[in-house]
């Protein structure tokens, strides 16, 4: 695959779907910033990865709720390489709960970890890639935010809001040469998949026209054509990486 720019920050990277985007994108040449809040080790061995293979990488710290911080994290990014060409927005969490027993704290919690860190990312590269008038970003929503899901009505809320957010950023900067999409995955195997018990997986499974929870490589794959040149007429859309769960 193509790319005429040369980094990327991978937000939530030291483990599940972003550290496997990190991967992908390294073994396409890329450099990639790999961002972490809490899991040092995890970072550092994504690093150790990348870098045992042939890639480029490099680590930074930063909870992207905060907006100085997740800013402030672009910028070093910046001042070290000259430029950002590429962001994922994956970072990401759930608290899930059936809204009758929802607080409103659990509520804006994972709408400031899935939503408002978004928009602080789409913000800060728009500021930072239109100076160079290229740039490419992905937000990982989830199907969830198109089909919702009992007991995730904050985590629905949230990833439909980065979609029609990603709609609104791709028509704002489209002449400025940066582009915004978003890939809604179905449920893929990682830590955040990973509590749900056997029967509760196998009924999931049951309703997936392909019959299985997909591999973090699958979105990876999904992302890296996005931001790549092979997708440089596509803006504002919202691509569905579900084996077949949501059409
Ligand atoms: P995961 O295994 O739980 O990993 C989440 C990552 O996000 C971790 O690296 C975590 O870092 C990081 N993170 C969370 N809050 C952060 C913050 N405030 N600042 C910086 N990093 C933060 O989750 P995953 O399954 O890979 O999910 C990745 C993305 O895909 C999420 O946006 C999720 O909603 C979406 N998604 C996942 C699935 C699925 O089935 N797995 C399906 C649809 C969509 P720490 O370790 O430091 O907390």
């Amino acid at each position: 695959m193509n790319f005429t720019g040369s980094n990327v920050l991978v937000t939530g990277a030291s483990r599940g779907i972003g550290a496997q985007i990190a991967k992908t994108l390294a073994g396409y040449g890329l450099k990639v910033w790999i961002n972490y809040r809490s899991g040092a080790e995890a970072a550092q061995k994504i690093q150790e990865e990348i870098e045992a293979s042939g890639g480029k990488a490099a680590i930074i710290k930063a909870d992207v709720t905060n907006e100085e911080e997740f800013v402030a994290a672009i910028k070093t990014i910046v001042d070290a390489d000259g430029e950002l060409s590429y962001l994922v927005n994956n970072a990401g969490i759930t608290k899930d709960k059936l809204a009758l027993r929802m607080s409103v704290e659990d509520f804006n919690d994972v709408i400031s970890a899935n939503l408002t860190s978004t928009f602080i990312g789409c913000k800060a590269s728009l500021k930072f890639m239109g100076k160079k008038r290229f740039g490419s970003i992905v937000n990982i929503s989830s199907i969830v935010g198109e089909m919702g899901n009992p007991g995730q009505t904050n985590y629905a809320a949230s990833k439909g809001g980065v979609n029609a957010m990603t709609k609104a950023f791709a028509k704002e900067a489209a002449a400025r040469g940066i582009r915004y999409n978003a890939v809604t995955p179905g449920f893929i195997q990682t830590d955040m998949t990973h509590e749900l018990k056997d029967e509760v997986k196998a009924e999931y499974e049951k309703n997936i026209p392909l019959s299985r929870f997909g591999n973090p490589s699958e979105i990876a794959d999904a992302v890296a054509f996005l931001l790549s040149d092979h997708s440089s007429y596509i803006t504002g859309e919202i691509l569905k990486v579900n084996g077949g769960l949501y059409v």
